[in-house]
């Protein structure tokens, strides 16, 4: 072969190979995966069509309508993270021109709104102030007011650690004729929810938090009225990669390509998901409320308060108060640094106020608690 161009070695890096720290993950996500879940993810992939794959895949979908408590048909994990599986809810459930009410009382309903708009919804959004939850009344009264197609709550808002209630939401909802849409992404594996029970028609999650896996493969469920809304839209899915009227045909009984399928993080997500069906979903909600009370009480032993009043606390996440005079960041650098422990900072409205710790899958256990306070103690002023 005669070349004519010379190759540019200036990107080319000489790299021993991939080695990093071990961390603690207690921020708002990733979590640490389950070790299990890591050799899982190990096993040599086989072909997206392949009949073994394909049990995999029902496999997954079994489990996630377990951990979700629904018998949603349509329940699939997308290829991506929390986000490719919100795009996916708003792409297939909204069409221009739907009103759209979003609940927001954080960052991440913030992002709802922005996402429902970029699918044309007529959005409307009613808030809170970072930290509240919405009353059944005060959702009420936004739905006369409204007359949505939809109604989107964050059930875990990961930054501000509040816990929307939901009990009585898919009530109303089906009163006022709208589709009830939920973000689970920090609450599924950790935090109480009956999809079905409830009356939630759309709802996604995430894998790198309450299933202790790493991010990549993210929950997606659609209830028969949702599907019912699909089937009936005057216009195409405006994602062609995140389309249910596609995606659906590959994993259901049709079995036909629509992308390579991210095999091992399947198979990591497959393996996450046993583990919980092997513990007891209501077990995991159990471990995830008994550790964050014994870290809630070990933090305010050490002098710190808590941002979000006890009743609407989530077992996730937690928002520690920054004390006045205490550089946050820094204490967060140290922690990472000195002693391998990630947490979070606090985002938007809170940032600079609070600092945010996971306690979620795998993590989710007390000698994790003692060594973050520990570590405090060493490194507050
Ligand atoms: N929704 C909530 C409530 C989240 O906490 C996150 C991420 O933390 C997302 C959506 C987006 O998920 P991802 O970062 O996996 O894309």
């Amino acid at each position: 072969m005669t070349q004519t161009v010379s190759i540019n070695n200036n990107q080319r890096l000489q790299l021993e190979p991939l080695s990093t720290p071990e961390r603690l993950l207690l921020g708002p996500g990733p979590s640490n995966a389950h070790p299990a879940v890591l050799q899982a993810m190990n096993t040599p992939p086989l072909g997206h069509l392949d009949p073994a794959f394909l049990a995999v895949m029902d496999e997954i979908q079994s489990l996630l309508r377990y951990v979700w408590q629904t018998e949603n048909p349509l329940t699939i994990a997308v290829s991506g993270t929390g986000t490719a599986a919100m795009e996916a809810t708003i792409a297939n459930a909204v069409e221009p021109g739907d009103v759209v009410l979003v609940g927001v009382i954080g960052y991440f309903g913030n992002r709802l709104v922005d996402m429902a708009g970029r699918y044309g919804a007529d959005v409307r959004s009613i808030t809170k102030p970072w930290g509240q939850v919405f009353s059944l009344e005060e959702l009420r009264t936004a739905l006369q007011t409204h007359r949505p197609t939809i109604l989107a709550l964050v059930h875990a808002e990961t930054s501000t650690g509040a816990c929307q209630p939901l009990e009585g939401v898919g009530e109303l909802c089906r009163e006022f004729g709208c589709l009830l849409l939920i973000d689970t992404v920090t609450s599924l594996g950790g935090v109480p929810i009956f999809l079905d029970e409830w009356g939630i028609d759309l709802a996604y999650s995430c894998s790198q938090k309450g299933l202790g896996c790493p991010p990549g493969a993210s929950p997606f469920t659609m209830s028969p009225r949702a599907v019912e809304k699909l089937q009936q839209r005057r216009t195409k899915v405006a994602n062609w990669y995140l389309d249910m009227t596609l995606l659906h045909k590959y994993w259901g009984s049709e079995r036909v390509y629509h992308h390579t399928a991210p095999i091992n993080m399947y198979y990591a997500l497959r393996e996450a998901l046993r583990l919980i069906a092997e513990e007891g979903v209501e077990n995991s909600w159990r471990r995830h409320q008994e550790n964050v009370e014994y870290l809630w009480q070990s933090l305010e032993d050490i002098g710190l308060s808590l941002h979000v009043q006890r009743e609407y606390r989530l077992p996730t996440l937690t928002t520690v108060r920054i004390p006045e005079g205490v550089d946050g960041k820094a204490i967060a650098r140290q922690l990472l640094l000195e002693h391998n422990i990630e947490i979070g900072g606090g985002l938007g409205e809170l940032a600079g106020q609070v600092w945010r710790v996971g306690l979620m899958g795998f993590n989710s256990r007390k000698e994790n608690v003692d060594r973050l306070i520990e570590a405090l103690q060493q490194v507050l002023p």
